[in-house]
């Protein structure tokens, strides 16, 4: 870490955005003792809200859900403003500019975390160019919860939803729009669907369980064109995998493509951005009194970011105990997990780099997927088997597991693995 002194009492921290990342520095700082001044900037109007049940419960019901109780933030002496923006970061002066009501226009900070999350990468539409989101009627996205609300609302009110991209959310919202009597196309550019976050398993069951619910997918396809009636969609005409041209009737359009990372501020003013803001372990970027958590963030020495509330909740713990200048957190496992048509599936660990697969049948309906790099296990992906995930978390933590041969008896059952016995490489 680069030089920084632990936080005095007289210490202000500034926030900038409300997500798991933000708010969990918040919590983070008072309860190891922070007792100085916490700011927190965010650009969304109303209380901070967990982001996850946006695809999930709360587009099928339309409640969304806080993250913390409203009296949190007063209890914990955190100054929230609310519908205000960063628009500027003065380095030199440590001081950050606002656009806001009710905020003042300038505020000092010893510390400043940014924790601006991402934004739906924007989709260019295939007949006139440029951006589509916003020109088209009927084209969505999903982040934010006025997102979800609109969404909700066009679900309610039409009967052919055409999903572009087959990453998570494409496939939670799908399953949400058959829950609410919505059909579904899913059309993926890549070879499958989840090709970039799950290994091939897991994208052969989750295609099995959308088509069972009624979805056509088709993987390898593109879109060509948008068809209107007026403003109003129509039909999504694409070229599928096989070259056939193929009009899908549509009303609603969800684009689905991925996020970008908020980094302008952090461009603006200097810092390293790339895919990201650019940290060190302890997510600290170049300018020492500046840190970055979250969806927003990149670890300089690899190329991906992780999109999750489990990484957003670790780096929180990691910028808090830097800035008082305690133990650093044990390292995180990556989880993640995503709720379809009732079902579960968790994953822990970063599949990518496997080049061999187990798969397991667990109980009656339930499956796994472990993913090894030579002898090392990488990854295991659950679906409706809580205990081989949790097993598998576990393993993955402790860097003793059992080879990939013993995994491979089906009549095996994962709980009588003894560590001591068996021959599993640490990490
Ligand atoms: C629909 C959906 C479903 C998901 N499902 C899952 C799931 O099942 N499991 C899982 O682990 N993860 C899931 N994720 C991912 C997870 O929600 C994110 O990884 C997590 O929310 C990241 O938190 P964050 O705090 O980094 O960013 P965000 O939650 O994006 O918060 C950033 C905040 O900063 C604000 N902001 C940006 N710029 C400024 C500025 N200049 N001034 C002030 N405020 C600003 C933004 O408005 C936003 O409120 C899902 C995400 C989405 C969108």
């Amino acid at each position: 870490m680069q030089d920084w002194e632990a936080l005095g009492p007289d210490a202000t921290v500034v926030v900038v955005g409300g997500g798991h990342a933000g708010v969990g520095v918040l919590a983070q700082l008072r309860s190891q003792g922070f007792a100085g001044q916490l700011v927190l900037i965010s650009a969304e109007n109303g209380s901070p809200y967990h982001r996850p049940p946006l695809s999930k419960k709360a587009l099928l019901e339309g409640a969304s859900l806080s993250l913390r109780p409203e009296p949190w933030y007063e209890s914990n002496r955190v100054t929230c403003y609310t519908s205000a923006r960063v628009t500027g970061i003065d380095r030199a002066a440590r001081r950050v500019h606002l656009q806001s009501t009710s905020a003042p226009e300038v505020m000092a900070y010893d510390a400043l975390i940014l924790a601006t999350g991402a934004a739906p990468r924007a989709w260019t539409d295939p007949v006139k160019g440029g951006d589509a989101l916003g020109l088209v009627d009927g084209v969505h996205v999903l982040r934010d919860v006025e997102d979800a609300q609109a969404l909700r609302a066009a679900l309610l009110s039409s009967g052919h939803l055409v999903i572009v991209g087959g990453g998570y959310i494409g496939l939670e919202v799908a399953a949400t729009a058959r829950a609410l009597g919505c059909g579904v196309c899913i059309v993926e550019q890549a070879p499958r669907i989840l090709q970039r976050v799950a290994p091939q398993a897991t994208s052969q069951l989750l295609r099995q369980l959308h088509q069972s619910h009624g979805v056509q997918l088709f993987e390898g396809a593109q879109v060509v064109a948008l068809q209107r009636e007026g403003q109003k969609i129509s039909s999504v005409r694409i070229q599928t995998a096989e070259g056939e041209l193929c009009d899908l009737q549509a009303d609603l359009v969800l684009a689905g493509i991925g996020a970008v990372p908020r980094d302008d501020l952090a461009k603006a003013c200097g810092l390293e951005v790339g895919n990201g803001i650019v940290v060190n372990a302890q997510c600290q970027t170049q300018d020492p009194a500046i840190w970055a958590v979250g969806d927003v963030a990149r670890h300089r020495d690899q190329s991906i970011r992780i999109e999750s509330v489990g990484n957003a909740n670790h780096q929180a713990a990691l910028v808090a105990a830097a800035l008082m200048a305690r133990p650093e957190p044990l390292p995180l496992v990556p989880w993640f997990w995503s709720d379809q048509y009732g079902g579960r599936l968790q994953i822990a660990g970063l599949w990518q780099t496997a080049d061999r697969w187990v798969e397991r049948q667990e109980g009656a309906q339930g499956r796994s997927i472990w993913s090894y790099q030579g002898p090392r296990l990488v990854a295991v992906d659950a679906w409706q088997a809580p205990v081989a995930y949790a097993l598998g978390k576990k393993w993955l933590e402790t860097g003793q597991y059992p080879p990939a041969e013993w995994l491979a008896h089906q009549d095996q059952n994962l709980k009588d693995w003894v560590p001591q016995a068996a021959s599993g490489v640490a990490l």
